[in-house]
Order: C-alpha cells, then sequence, then structure tokens
C-alpha cells in the first residue's frame, strides 16, 4: 500500500521566492526504508520541512498524498496526527516543559485523532517504559525539561524517542546520523530498526553512506539540485561511498 506519493513537487521559500525543489518525484509504500543522499544544498532539508509543512516554504507545482489525502490541504498538526513524523536536524529546546509531560501530550493528541481514549500519567509511564528500555535511555531523562542541557546524541535519542511514542507510520529522519559517535549511532539504528513494521516506513535524508550500515535501505535516491536524478538499491550508497558523488556519471 503507498503510503506517500510525491509528484512533480516544486517549492520555494516563502518570502524571496527562490526555488529549491524544482519538480520532485518519490512514491514510499508501506514496510520500506528509503534513503535521500545528495551533496550540501542539493535540498534536502527543504524537501522534509515542505512535506511537513514548514511556514517558510510555499510550494508552487506537483503534488503529494498522504495515505491517500492531499497532503498540502492538511495543517502542519493535521500531517502529524496523520501519522507523518519529522526529526529535527537540530532539536528545538523546550523550556518549563517536562520530557513526559511533553511526550505524553504528543501521543494523547495523536490517540484522539484516532478516536481513542487518552492515557493518564500511569498508563503513559506504562507504555513508555519498554521504549526507554529500548533506546537505552535513562528514566531520568523523563523528568528533564525537553531537549534541555540534552548533548547531541541525547537529543537524537529524544527525537527517536517522540517517533517511538508516536508511533508514525511514516518517519523523516533528516541527518539523525549528525554529530553522532559510533556508538551512540548504533543504538538509534538499532531504535529506528526496532520501529519497523509491515506497516510502517522510513525516510532517511543523510549526507553520509555510514548510517546505511546500520538502517539498510530498499530504495536509495539521489538528489540534486531540488530533483531525484537517480533511484537504485542499497548498492548505490556503496557507489557513492567509494567515488564520491562525481562518480555517478552525469546526472
Ligand atoms: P540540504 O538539506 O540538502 O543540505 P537544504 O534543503 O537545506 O539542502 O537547502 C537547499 C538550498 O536552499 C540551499 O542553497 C539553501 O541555502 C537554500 N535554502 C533552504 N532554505 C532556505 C531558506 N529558508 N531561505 C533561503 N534559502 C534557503
Ligand atoms: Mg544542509
Ligand atoms: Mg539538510
Amino acid at each position: 500500500k503507498v503510503l506517500l506519493e510525491v509528484e512533480g513537487l516544486e517549492a520555494e521559500v516563502a518570502d524571496g521566492g527562490r526555488q529549491i525543489l524544482k519538480g520532485l518525484n518519490i512514491t514510499i509504500r508501506e514496510g520500506e526504508v528509503h534513503a535521500i543522499m545528495g551533496k550540501n544544498g542539493s535540498g534536502k532539508s527543504t524537501l522534509s520541512k515542505v512535506l511537513v509543512g514548514h511556514p517558510d516554504y510555499d510550494v508552487t507545482g506537483g503534488s503529494a498524498k498522504f495515505k491517500g489525502k492531499d497532503l498540502f490541504e492538511l495543517e502542519p498538526e493535521e500531517r502529524s496526527h496523520a501519522g507523518l513524523f519529522l526529526s529535527f536536524q537540530s532539536p528545538v529546546e523546550v523550556p518549563g516543559v517536562s520530557n513526559t509531560d511533553f511526550l505524553r501530550m504528543a501521543h494523547n493528541a495523536r490517540r484522539q485523532a484516532q478516536g481513542l481514549k487518552e492515557l493518564d500519567p500511569l498508563e503513559f509511564y506504562a507504555f513508555l517504559t519498554p521504549k526507554l528500555d529500548q533506546l537505552k535511555m535513562d528514566a531520568s531523562f523523563l523528568s528533564r525539561n525537553v531537549n534541555e542541557g540534552f548533548s547531541g546524541g541525547e537529543k537524537k535519542r529524544n527525537e527517536i524517542l517522540q517517533l517511538a511514542v508516536l508511533e508514525a507510520d511514516l518517519a523523516i529522519l533528516d541527518e539523525i546520523d549528525s554529530g553522532l559517535d559510533i556508538d551512540a549511532l548504533r543504538d538509534v539504528a538499532e531504535a529506528v530498526n526496532g520501529l519497523r513494521k509491515s506497516n510502517n516506513a522510513v525516510l532517511l535524508i543523510t549526507h553520509y553512506q555510514r548510517l546505511l550500515d546500520y538502517i539498510t535501505p530498499d530504495f536509495v535516491h539521489i538528489m540534486q539540485s531540488g530533483r531525484i536524478v537517480k533511484t537504485g538499491g542499497k548498492e548505490l550508497a556503496k557507489e557513492l561511498e567509494q567515488g564520491g558523488y562525481g562518480a555517478l556519471g552525469p546526472m
């Protein structure tokens, strides 16, 4: 079943009008892991932000359907409630809100959108504990304010914890590997692998091949100047590692 279908997507910076996405196509089905690789500035983060409805960008052409619905008709929070998740390259700190309250609110908002009863703090704690264990996160994380004073690695783990709690259908993970040492990378990758199900999907955005040693993609897409210019299997990432973007020939 198709989760996300993007056709001819064009988008520009909301104020300046500079076009960044120039006719991008991608289709993601349930159970798949896709990787988008590309040089800095090719538009990878812009794609992820446009998909979740970031106000800095205007969609000027093309279409995107998520679970059959026109994505661009939905408000950013409706996209999230529908099961679309984006991890941030630089997660924000939320002073004065404990991590556990933040996670419970986010989880309950998703449950409400699905017509389910909200979890009270005790029920939520029972739901959360195994997820913490899986991520090798200490319970002391929960009482701390969201991302406040977290190290880079802790912020990334917290992003994956948010993903686990939201039980998203499509997770877009933008440079989840940046700034992680090899142990943290392995834990984060293992946690992402642990969240994979036959009815969800992951879109990994990464500059480096290294992450794909730990999370095996079904498809690798190369992005250049706001378009996907080449698609292949996991071997495409290996070609990139060996020869750089130039080795792929004219694109
Ligand atoms: P990547 O994630 O592949 O490194 P980005 O999507 O961050 O690429 O950026 C693509 C291009 O668009 C870059 O040249 C960047 O400077 C530009 N860009 C992205 N967002 C903005 C913005 N809000 N304002 C101006 N230029 C932007
Ligand atoms: Mg960048
Ligand atoms: Mg980026």
